[in-house]
């Protein structure tokens, strides 16, 4: 039996009655492969959107509630959108696709009422954009069922505002944008200040994308995130008295950089502005490498981007760090770093296929051996982006 036909069939034992019309959608994940920490300083980022995802099954109700269940939590939620649509701590997780059916209705799409189940392969709060998948999800599942066809950038901005508006979270738009537009065997050359976009061919060959959770609290994340971006904008000003006409850190080009380094009283400072801008060049390169089938000197850019992050911008720790050496030293590892915003969160390596299996053990041994903590292995391959899957009737 097919895994489309069984989620159709779990609906059916949710929701008795309301599978007959049930449709299927899907929208991925996202890792970002180099580019870290510049989607804020108006640079370069370079997601792919992953094989691990969310599907939502939904049917129409025409009574204009909505009943949400999803297998990866046990609280059931329902709400009346004939009803104002607000943010309500006990909804918990079903202020996302509340958040969206809010944006939906902003912008004149019909809300008569669904049964809804997700069901995701995505770990959630590892920075593999579990949020971003259920919204985007939602977005297209819902306006498709209404017979509203978005583009996949009006999509992606939708959803974006009801993480910063309804959840209150400060995020930028690479995530729901790697979920709109990702393309299997793909990767997404981002501008962050422009929104321009490339679509560059990621063949793996014999690899595998391997991602590894350190499972580790991210306790520190926000306030650091928040300190880090506020460096930025005081090495921003600094630089600015140089030369005004700089919008961004990203606007500083490596040779004008060599210019300005020495003059820098802040250590702080100019180790934070040196990552924006070589991480900039250094996406810029990995992604010529690609484009010359030069795996391998892709991931060495990966791994200079660990290094940076962890020397300059001091976003790694001793979980991420440890992830990144045993990694590096396995055989059939060519690049890994941490991916997302850091102190915790996951790493991202191109590990030969045949050797997944040992790279999962060894560094799991020397993981815990240092850290005493457990990782959890996503071993994936580039995929699409968000989009509906036909249900095979006959299967279920
Ligand atoms: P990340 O996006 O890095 O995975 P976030 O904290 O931004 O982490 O988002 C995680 C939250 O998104 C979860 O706590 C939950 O509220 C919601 N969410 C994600 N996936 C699902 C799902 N399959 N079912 C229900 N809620 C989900
Ligand atoms: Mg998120």
């Amino acid at each position: 039996m097919t895994t489309t036909a069984t989620i159709v069939q779990r609906f059916a034992t949710y929701f008795p009655g309301n599978s007959d019309k049930a449709r299927l959608f899907f929208a991925p994940g996202r890792v970002n492969l180099i580019g870290e920490h510049t989607d804020y300083n108006g640079g370069y980022v370079f997601p792919t959107a992953i094989t691990l995802g969310t599907h939502m099954v939904v049917a129409p109700r025409t009574d204009g509630t909505y009943h949400f269940v999803s297998e990866q939590f046990s609280k059931k939620i329902e709400m009346d959108a004939t009803k104002p649509l607000l943010y309500r701590e006990e909804d918990e997780w079903g202020n996302y696709p509340k958040g969206i059916l809010r944006e939906l209705q902003q912008v004149g799409v019909p809300l008569h009422g669904a049964d809804v189940l997700y069901s995701s392969t995505l770990p959630h709060g590892a920075g593999l954009s579990s949020s971003a998948a259920i919204g985007m999800v939602s977005a297209y599942g819902f306006s498709e069922l209404a017979g509203v066809h978005f583009d996949p950038l009006t999509l992606a901005k939708l959803c974006q505002r009801m993480e910063n508006e309804f959840m209150g979270v400060n995020s930028g738009l690479m995530d729901q944008f790697a979920i709109g537009f990702g393309k299997k065997d793909h990767a997404l050359f981002l501008q962050c200040a422009t929104n321009e976009y490339q679509s560059i061919p990621l063949t793996l060959g014999n690899y595998k994308l391997v991602i590894t959770n350190t499972n580790k609290q991210r306790t520190l994340a926000t306030s650091k995130y928040n300190e880090r971006r506020q460096e930025c904008e005081r090495a921003l000003a600094f630089l600015q008295e140089k030369e005004p006409h700089l919008v961004t850190l990203s606007d500083v080009s490596l040779a004008q950089w060599k210019m300005w380094e020495d003059l820098f009283t802040d250590d702080v400072l100019k180790r934070r502005a040196r990552h924006v801008i070589t991480e900039n060049d250094r996406v810029q390169k990995a992604v010529a490498a690609l484009e010359c089938e030069d795996l391998i000197g892709f991931g060495h850019y990966m791994m200079s981007s660990h290094e940076s992050l962890r020397d300059d911008y001091e976003v790694t720790g001793r979980e991420l760090d440890t992830l990144f050496q045993c990694q590096k030293a396995h055989h059939g590892c060519i690049g890994t770093r941490m991916t997302g915003a850091g102190f915790g969160g996951c790493t991202i390596s191109i590990v030969k296929e045949d050797e997944t299996a040992s790279f999962q053990e060894e560094v799991a041994a020397q993981y815990e051996k240092q850290t005493g903590l457990v990782p959890t292995f996503y071993v994936c391959d580039s995929g699409n982006g968000v989009t509906e899957i036909q249900v095979v009737r006959g299967d279920e």
